[in-house]
C-alpha cells in the first residue's frame, strides 16, 4: 500500500503525518516509549486450508452498521483439529452452521472458535456459514454526508491491510493462505460498488435496493478484500481485453482523464518487462474520500485517496501527476497479489518491488535521468534516517513499530535497482519473470526470490541479499584523492567507516571510479570490501575530476574532501544526473567563492535537466549571500513550475532584503502556476515581509482549483504568526468548511494568537471531530502553549484510545506546553524537558529556554513546510 498522512493509529507501516510528528517530538523532547506493532512477525501455523469464501454484506447505513452472511469452505490440515477458529473483532456473531447443521461457538474477544462434534482428520472438509451482524471500528469505513457537509457523497471502503478484515468479516486473517473470493454487496439502487474479481451480475431486490455480485477465481490472501459501495460516477475502458475502470466520487469525474491517463501505458511497460500480462479479470482504480492510507493494492480492485486526484487545471504543473501511486499499486498486482508475502517480515516482497517499479515507471515514462534523480534522492533520504541504519530490511524485531517502513519501502527499492545493476536488464528481468512463475498464486519469503533468480541467471547472490536484506546498513566511505606526478596516477584512498557493529558489516561492493584529465574521460571498476584501501589508477595528467561510484549505483554515503574547482567541473560536465546533482549539493557547503556561486546559477538556469537545477537552487539557497540570491532571482523565469518553486521558496530565505517582498508580493498574484504563487506566499511569510499579511488575506478569499491557494495562504498565516489572522483562521477552521482547509487553518491556529483563550477553546473542540487529525490538533494545541490545554490533554491521554504515536506526541506537546508557561514566568518553578537542559544552575536559564523555543518554533515550521510537500505530493503525488 501506500501510506496516507492522516490515519490516527499507527501500526507498523507508519505513517507520514505520524513519522513527522514522531520526528519533530523526538528531537525535541526525546524519545518516548512506543509500544510494540499489533501484527504478528512470524505466521502462524494453520490448522486448515481456507479455499473459498463467499460473503454477503447488507447495511444500516445511516448507523454504519452491517448485516453479514459468510460461508467459508475450508480443509483440515492436521490430524485431531477439535476446533476451527476464525479471526473477528468487534462483531455480533448471530449463529453459525457446519455443513449445514447448527453448530455450537464461542465468542472471544479476538476470535470465533466453532466447536468440531468430532475431532477432523486432515484432508477433511468443511462449510462454515456464519451470519454476523456489527459496526465495524476498523477495516471497514462509512463516509456519510450530516448537516455541515450535505454534499458529501455516500461511500463505504474497505482497507484489510494489515490485519483489519477481521473487522467486517470473521476469517482466517493472516496472509500465509489463500482463498478464492466471492462478495455480494446490498446497496441502494443508484449505488455503484466494486469488489476483487469480476462481476457476475447485478440482481434487483424487491425493496429497490441491488445487489452485485463479485466473483475473483483466483486466489487472494484475505488483507487484499475489498469492498467499495457508494455514490461513485465510473469511466470504463478496456486494455488487451481486460476491462479497466475507473471511479471517483459523485462531483469528482471531471479529474477522471487527468488523473488515469498513462494507465494503459503502465499495464503495457509492467506487463512487457515482466513478460507476465497483468494477471487479473478486470482492473479498477477506485478513489475514495478520507482514505486512511494513500493507496491500497487490493486484488484488482485497487482503491486510492481522492486526495491524488489530478484537477485539470492543476496538471500542466505537475510534472508526475498521479503516476507514482498509481504505479505502485499497480505493480502490486504482480508483486504482493499474485505472489504474496507469506508473513510481514517480508513484506518488502510486496512493498520494496512496488516502490522500485514506481522509478521504472518513471524510467520509461519520463526517461533515465528522472529515475536516476528519484533513486538519488531516495538514497540521500534513506541515509539520513538513522534509526533505520542498524535494522535488516528483513526483521522480526517488534520494537521498531514506526521506523521499518523507510527500509520495506525505500531501501528495498534500492536493493532491487543495485540488483538490476548487478545482473543486467536481461537477467534481471528473466529472473522476475522466473520468480513470479513459479511462485504464482502463492506466498512467498526472500528465499524464494534468490533461488528463483540464481535457477534462471546462474548467478549466485547470497553475498547480495545477505549484506543488503539479511544484514543492515550501508557503507559510508571516506574517499580521499592523490595526484602522484612521478608514476602519473591517482591514488584514492577509500575508507569504510561505518561502524561494524550488530548487523552492520563491512561491505563488499563493486564501484566504478570515473577520472577526467585534459585529454578526456576514463572509467575504472573496482572491488571495494575492506576498512581502508588505496587504489592507483594510470592517468595521463592532474585529475580535473574524480567521480567515486559514478551514476550513483550503490546506496552509500561518501565524505570525499574536493577542491571547489573539481566539484564546478564535476557540475558542469559529469554526464550522470546524480553526479551534477551530488557536486551542486557540496557545493552548497562552499561560502564566499565568486565561482561556486557563477557555476550553481549557471546549473540553476540551464542544466540540461531540471533536478540538477533544483539542487543547485537549493545550494545557493543554502549559501544564502547577496551574490547567491541574484543568481537565484535570475533562475526565476525557469519555464517548468516545479523548478520556479524551488526558486521562490529559496529566497525566503534571504531576511534582510527588504525589496523582496514587492518582488514575491507580484508572484504570489500573478504567475501563471498554482504551486509557484503558493511558494511565493510561504516565502513572504518567512520573510514577514510587510505586505505578507494583506497578500495571505486577498489570497484566502481566492476561489482556486481543489482549493490550492487558500490552503497555502492559511498555512503561510502559521509561519507569518501575524495576530491579525486569528479571526480569519478561526473563521476557516470552523465545522462546514473544506475539510483540507480546516486542516491547514488548525495548523496554522498553534503558532497565532498566543494567549487569546478563543483559540485554544476553538483547538480544544477539534479534539472530537472524527474527521479532524488529531495529530494536527493537537501539534496546535502544543504550538498555542495555553497552560488550560494541559488537563484537556492530560484527559485525552487518558481516554485510551491513542495509538502509540499519537500517545506519545501528547506527551510531549504537554512537556511543550509546560517548558512554554516557564519561559514565559520565570519566577516559577520550571519543569520539563527544557528546564533539565539548563546546565543544572539551580535557576531557570531563560536564554537556554527561549533558545529552545525558537528552535522548537524552527522545527515546526519545518515540519509544516514538509506536511505541505507531502500533502503536494499526495495531490500530485511522489509516494
Ligand atoms: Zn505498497
Amino acid at each position: 500500500m501506500t501510506m496516507g498522512f492522516l490515519r490516527e493509529c499507527v501500526g507498523r507501516r507508519g505513517l507520514y503525518y505520524a513519522r513527522l510528528a514522531l520526528a519533530v517530538a523526538f528531537v525535541l523532547a526525546g524519545a518516548a516509549g512506543l509500544s510494540a506493532r499489533d501484527d504478528d512477525p512470524y505466521a502462524r501455523s494453520r490448522d486448515y486450508d481456507l479455499q473459498n469464501v463467499r460473503t454477503h454484506l447488507r447495511f444500516d447505513i445511516e448507523h454504519k452498521k452491517i448485516m453479514g452472511e459468510v460461508t467459508e469452505s475450508l480443509a483440515i490440515l492436521r490430524e485431531n483439529v477439535g476446533a476451527l477458529r476464525f479471526d473477528s473483532v468487534g462483531l455480533t456473531i448471530e449463529s453459525v452452521t457446519l455443513n449445514r447443521a447448527a453448530a455450537e461457538f464461542d465468542v472471544q474477544p479476538k476470535e470465533l472458535v466453532v466447536r468440531l462434534p468430532q475431532k477432523a482428520r486432515r484432508g477433511e472438509r468443511f462449510e462454515v456459514t456464519i451470519h454476523y451482524s456489527g459496526q465495524p471500528t476498523k477495516g471497514l469505513y462509512f463516509i456519510l454526508p450530516d448537516k455541515n457537509y450535505p454534499e458529501q457523497p455516500k461511500e463505504i471502503w474497505s482497507q484489510g491491510e494489515s490485519e483489519d478484515t477481521r473487522y467486517y468479516i470473521p476469517i482466517y486473517d493472516y496472509p500465509n493462505d489463500r482463498t478464492t473470493s466471492e462478495m455480494l454487496l446490498t446497496v441502494p439502487g443508484d449505488w455503484w460498488t466494486v469488489s476483487n474479481g469480476k462481476l457476475v451480475g447485478i440482481k434487483s431486490e424487491t425493496d429497490g435496493t441491488k445487489t452485485w455480485d463479485w466473483k475473483q477465481s483466483e486466489t487472494l490472501s484475505t488483507y487484499l478484500i475489498s469492498v467499495v459501495a457508494g455514490e461513485f460516477v465510473e469511466k470504463k475502458d478496456s486494455w488487451r481485453g481486460i476491462p479497466l475502470e475507473y471511479a471517483v466520487p459523485k462531483g469528482q469525474e471531471f479529474k477522471i482523464d487527468t488523473t488515469f491517463l498513462r494507465t494503459k501505458g503502465m499495464l503495457d511497460a509492467f506487463s512487457d518487462a515482466l513478460d507476465v500480462k497483468y494477471p487479473w479479470a478486470k482492473y479498477a482504480q477506485t478513489s475514495v474520500d478520507d482514505f486512511i492510507e494513500g493507496g491500497m493494492e487490493n486484488t484488482s480492485a485497487t482503491t486510492l485517496i481522492a486526495r491524488a486526484l489530478v484537477h485539470p487545471k492543476l496538471a500542466a504543473e505537475s510534472i508526475y501527476g498521479s503516476d507514482e501511486l498509481d504505479s505502485h499499486e499497480l505493480a502490486h498486482q504482480w508483486f504482493g497479489d499474485l505472489v504474496t508475502c507469506k508473513d510481514w517480515a517480508n513484506l518488502w516482497l510486496n512493498e520494496g518491488f512496488a516502490t522500485y517499479f514506481e522509478h521504472y515507471w518513471t524510467e520509461k515514462n519520463f526517461g533515465k535521468d528522472d529515475a536516476d534523480y528519484e533513486f538519488w534522492l531516495d538514497g540521500n533520504r534513506w541515509m539520513n534516517q538513522k534509526s533505520l541504519f542498524g535494522v535488516p530490511v528483513v526483521t522480526r524485531q517488534t520494537d521498531e513499530s514506526l521506523e521499518t517502513e523507510g527500509n520495506i519501502y525505500t531501501k528495498g527499492g534500492l536493493v532491487l535497482n543495485m540488483l538490476r545493476e548487478k545482473l543486467g536488464d536481461q537477467d534481471f528481468f528473466r529472473g522476475l519473470h522466473h520468480y513470479l512463475d513459479v511462485n504464482r498464486g502463492q506466498n512467498v519469503v526472500t528465499a524464494d526470490l534468490i533461488k528463483a533468480i540464481e535457477q534462471e541467471t546462474s548467478v549466485n547472490v547470497d553475498e547480495f541479499f545477505q549484506q543488503w536484506i539479511y544484514r543492515a546498513g550501508a557503507p559510508k566511505f571516506e574517499v580521499a584523492v592523490k595526484w602522484d606526478d612521478l608514476v602519473d596516477s591517482v591514488h584514492l584512498q577509500v575508507k569504510q567507516t561505518q561502524e561494524v557493529k550488530g548487523l552492520v558489516p563491512l561491505f563488499h561492493v563493486p564501484v566504478e571510479v570515473e577520472i577526467a584529465t585534459k585529454s578526456g574521460v576514463k572509467t575504472f571498476p573496482i572491488d571495494v570490501s575492506k576498512d581502508e584501501e588505496i587504489f592507483s589508477f594510470a592517468v595521463d595528467g592532474p585529475p580535473l575530476m574524480v567521480i567515486f561510484d559514478m551514476g550513483n549505483r550503490i546506496l552509500k554515503s561518501v565524505e570525499f574532501k574536493r577542491e571547489p574547482a573539481a566539484l564546478i567541473y564535476q557540475l558542469t560536465h559529469a554526464e550522470t544526473v546524480p553526479d551534477r546533482a551530488e557536486a551542486a549539493k557540496a557545493l552548497g557547503e562552499v561560502k564566499g567563492n565568486a565561482d561556486v556561486v557563477a557555476a550553481l546559477g549557471e546549473a540553476a538556469r540551464a542544466d540540461a535537466f531540471w533536478g540538477v537545477r533544483v539542487e543547485s537552487l537549493r545550494a545557493l539557497g543554502k549559501i544564502g549571500d547577496a551574490a547567491a540570491e541574484k543568481e537565484i532571482e535570475s533562475a526565476l523565469l525557469n519555464d517548468k513550475p516545479w523548478v520556479r518553486d524551488v526558486a521562490v521558496a529559496q529566497l525566503g530565505n534571504f531576511k534582510t532584503d527588504a525589496s523582496l517582498g514587492a518582488q514575491l508580493g507580484k508572484i504570489a498574484t500573478e504567475d501563471a502556476a498554482y504551486r509557484v504563487r503558493n511558494a511565493a506566499m510561504q516565502s513572504l511569510a518567512q520573510l514577514k515581509a510587510a505586505n505578507a499579511f494583506d497578500v495571505l488575506n486577498a489570497a484566502v478569499q481566492m476561489d482556486s482549483p481543489d482549493n490550492t491557494t487558500q490552503r497555502a495562504a492559511l498555512r503561510a498565516f502559521g509561519t507569518l504568526g501575524d495576530d491579525r489572522a486569528v479571526p480569519i483562521l478561526l473563521a476557516w477552521a470552523a465545522l462546514g468548511k473544506p475539510n483540507d482547509l480546516r486542516q491547514a487553518a488548525i495548523g496554522s491556529l498553534g503558532p497565532v494568537g498566543r494567549g487569546n483563550k478563543d483559540v485554544t477553546r476553538a483547538l480544544v473542540s477539534y479534539l472530537d471531530e472524527p474527521r479532524i487529525s488529531k495529530f494536527a490538533v493537537v501539534f496546535a494545541l502544543g504550538r498555542h502553549g495555553d497552560p488550560d490545554a494541559i488537563p484537556v490533554l492530560e484527559n485525552f491521554l487518558k481516554s485510551g484510545k491513542l495509538g502509540p504515536g499519537l500517545a506519545s506526541v501528547t506527551k510531549n506537546q504537554i512537556e511543550s506546553i509546560r517548558a512554554q508557561v516557564a519561559a514565559n514566568k520565570p519566577a516559577e518553578s520550571a519543569y520539563g524537558p527544557a528546564a533539565q537542559d539548563s546546565n543544572g544552575a539551580g535557576g531557570v536559564d531563560n536564554a537556554a529556554l527561549t533558545n529552545q523555543l525558537e528552535k522548537l518554533e524552527r522545527r515546526l515550521d519545518e515540519m509544516n513546510e514538509r506536511l505541505a510537500r507531502i500533502e503536494e505530493r499526495v495531490a500530485a503525488p511522489k509516494k
